[in-house]
Parts: C-alpha cells; structure tokens; sequence
C-alpha cells in the first residue's frame, strides 16, 4: 500500500495545496474523516470547519468554508468556497464580519437572507475559532 495519496486543495481565489499527503482530517457534515491512502472512494458536503493534513510527518491546519470533497483510493479533492492558515486569518476582519452578521440577525430578514447571513455567521466564527487554538 502507498504511503501517501495526491491532495489539491482548491478555493475559489487559488490553489491552496497540492501536493503528496500521508493522512487527512476533515470535518465533514456527517462527522470527522479521516482519510488514509487506499480510502474508499466517496463524496461528501463539507461545512465551515478545521482541516488537517499531514506532509512529511508534520500536521499542517487550515480554516475552511463551506465545499465538498471528492476522496479516491489514491487521490483527495477538496474545493471550497475559501481556505486559509490559522496565520493569514484576520481576525479583526472575522470579528468586524462575525458583528455584522449578528446584527443582521436581530433584523427582520426574508428566509434566503436569513440563510446568508447564517452562513456568515458560521464563517466568521470558524475563522475565529482557529485563529484562537492556533494562537492563544
Ligand atoms: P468578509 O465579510 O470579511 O468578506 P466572508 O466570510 O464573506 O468575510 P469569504 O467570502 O469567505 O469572506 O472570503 C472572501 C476572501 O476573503 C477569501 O479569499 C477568504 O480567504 C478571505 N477572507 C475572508 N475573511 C477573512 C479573514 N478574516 N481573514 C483572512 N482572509 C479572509
């Protein structure tokens, strides 16, 4: 069996990763997935939420916002609406976005902008969430 299976990590504005992987953990809508060389294939939704990747030996994280991923025996797919390091995130832009979207929330919204601001929501406080484990 491989050691290790390709990965494109693809967001909308750029290719995050790509590359050899040894294991992958992603949060996926039905729960944890871990992701091993030889895994089965599968495709699953993906919610805001912490992904890690292990290259040479060493775990590396990254935020990420809502996607899917396409899981192969001997290849991983991921494309997301956006991915960042716990490093690039900033957080008072997450936290300034995180106000907003509560604030939002107390107003009266049709349903579609209720499921936006939601969304935002749950982003901002993803990215918050990380920033915070990775840096405090
Ligand atoms: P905002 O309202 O602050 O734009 P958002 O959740 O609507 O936040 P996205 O649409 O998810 O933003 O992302 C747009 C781009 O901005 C992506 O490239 C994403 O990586 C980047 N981005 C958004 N928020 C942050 C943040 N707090 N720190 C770093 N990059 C961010």
């Amino acid at each position: 069996m491989a050691k290790t299976f390709h990965l494109d990590i693809i967001s909308t504005d750029r290719i995050f990763y790509e590359g050899e992987c040894e294991h992958l953990v992603i949060t996926a809508i039905d729960g944890l997935l871990g992701i091993l060389p030889g895994h089965e294939a599968l495709v699953t939704a993906l919610p805001p939420g912490e992904l890690k990747y292990m290259v040479g030996g060493k775990w590396r994280y990254a935020a990420i916002s809502e996607g899917f991923i396409q899981v192969m025996p001997e290849f991983a797919v991921i494309l997301a609406d956006s991915c960042e390091l716990p490093e690039e995130i900033d957080i008072k832009r997450a936290e300034e976005a995180r106000q907003r979207a509560e604030e939002k929330l107390r107003q009266k919204q049709s349903i579609v902008e209720y499921y936006h601001t939601q969304a935002a929501l749950n982003r901002a406080m993803n990215r918050l969430k990380i920033s915070k484990k990775h840096f405090e």
